[in-house]
């Protein structure tokens, strides 16, 4: 059984983009914006080359019939540490100092293929959490076809100010999760990490300066004005984790490209992301993540941890802020990526809306205009799910053909 799905994982690794066109029929499209019945899609040379109704397909062309399902391009996971696994199996800190970097990218080429087997043919991730510039390997290796995984977004080590994240020790200083900088040696680091080869720079904003205090501000306007004026005129987009209004608020006014989390911004804080177009990625699942870990059972009531999460996804919705859809996995399961789809909808977005967020929006926030919509000109990474996920958005949880570049990854 194990020899079998090696030798099958090993045959799928090295399988080329399929050489001849490819006509896909589903009952229907998600185009990442509206859903079409009666589409069928072209793919030819990792691409696709048409997408509508009763399409003429050259000769030769392999047809692809996926009954009963809905095709969508491949999520785009806002997210991510493929570094980390789940808090409830082994604590965030023990994982840091006591997992070596080996084992961690070990596990990381396994949640990679999950995180892809999932319909996430792209992945936003956040920072290695203390394995270093790991995560610029394990890009390297899937982009060359050694294992599988989705196209990667990275953003190397993340940058902490000094003191101020984790893991603590009274006794001495231990290794951090994240770079510490400030200051000038601030824009320092975010140089080193785009040299050492990241998509995008990470900051926190905020954080608990000791161990069950709430979040208060870390880099000043200054510092982050400056920090992400380096990291744009390398042109590198910056997120920043921020939960607290006033992290939200310098972060937005440096001109940060997505903030990270949100869960305590406020009705002015939301208002002035709206005016500047800044989006937010909530995290909803990684919240009720930790909530199912201190004993909630899913069910409402829910937390009050939970129900701060929501009420703030509702103010930001309300205002106009536009959506990035990222569930910060790794807290929970790689592959379960869709929680953060069903959090939202749970949470008061609609449907549709979340579908485009996951695809089309997160394209567009992450400056990818090859991806997120099924379109001719963009990438063939296409999904496809049982029944209509508009109508029923778990069918995200049941994804059973993934293509990536024209090549299938998933027929179930
Ligand atoms: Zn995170």
């Amino acid at each position: 059984m194990i020899r079998t799905l090696f030798s099958a994982l090993l045959a799928i690794a090295s399988m080329p983009a399929i050489a001849a066109p490819t006509l896909i029929t589903p009952d229907r499209v998600w185009d990442g914006e509206a859903m079409h019945s009666g589409w069928q899609v072209l793919v030819d040379g990792g691409r696709i080359v048409a997408a509508g109704p009763n399409l003429t397909a050259p000769d030769g062309t392999q047809r692809l019939a996926l009954p009963g399902q809905t095709l969508l391009p491949g999520f785009i996971e806002g997210h991510t540490h493929l570094l980390l696994h789940p808090y409830d199996a082994v604590p965030w800190d023990d994982q840091v100092l006591k997992e070596s970097e080996a084992y961690r990218v070990a596990r990381a080429v396994v949640h990679a293929r999950a995180t892809l087997m999932a319909g996430f043919t792209t992945a936003r991730d956040l920072g290695t959490e203390g394995a270093g510039t790991a995560d610029v390997g394990l890009k390297r290796a899937i982009n060359e076809g050694h294992i599988l995984g989705p196209r990667l977004l990275i953003a190397t080590r993340a940058i902490v100010a000094p003191g101020s994240y984790a893991p603590k020790n009274d006794a001495w200083h231990v290794p951090q999760g994240a770079e510490e900088a400030d200051g000038p040696n601030l824009v320092s680091a975010v140089r080193r990490q785009i040299g050492a080869g990241a998509d995008l720079v990470k900051l926190y904003g905020d954080y608990r300066w000791r161990p069950g205090e709430g979040s208060r501000p870390t880099f000043s306007q200054a510092e982050m004005t400056a920090a992400v004026a380096a990291a744009h005129d390398a042109g590198r987009p910056v997120a920043v984790h921020a939960n607290t209004a006033e992290a939200m608020r310098r972060a937005t006014l440096a001109g940060a490209d997505v903030i990270e989390h949100g869960g305590e911004g406020d009705a002015a804080t939301f208002a002035l992301m709206a005016k500047n177009k800044t989006p937010l990625c909530p995290t909803l699942a990684a919240g009720e993540a930790i909530a199912r870990y201190r004993g909630w059972n899913g069910q409402d009531p829910a937390p009050p941890v939970v129900v701060e999460d929501r009420a703030a996804f509702q103010l930001a919705l309300k205002a106009g802020v536009p959506i990035c859809m990222g569930g910060d996995v790794g807290v929970f399961a790689h592959g379960e990526n869709a929680r953060e789809m069903l959090a939202m909808a749970k949470a008061g977005m609609a449907n549709a809306a979340v579908l485009t967020a996951a695809t089309a929006g997160n394209a567009r926030y992450f400056g990818l205009a090859d991806r997120g919509r099924i379109a001719a000109g963009l990438l063939a990474d296409l999904v496809a799910v049982p029944g209509d996920p508009v109508a029923d958005l778990t069918a995200v949880t049941r994804v059973r053909f993934v293509m990536k570049g024209g090549t299938v990854v998933r027929a179930d």
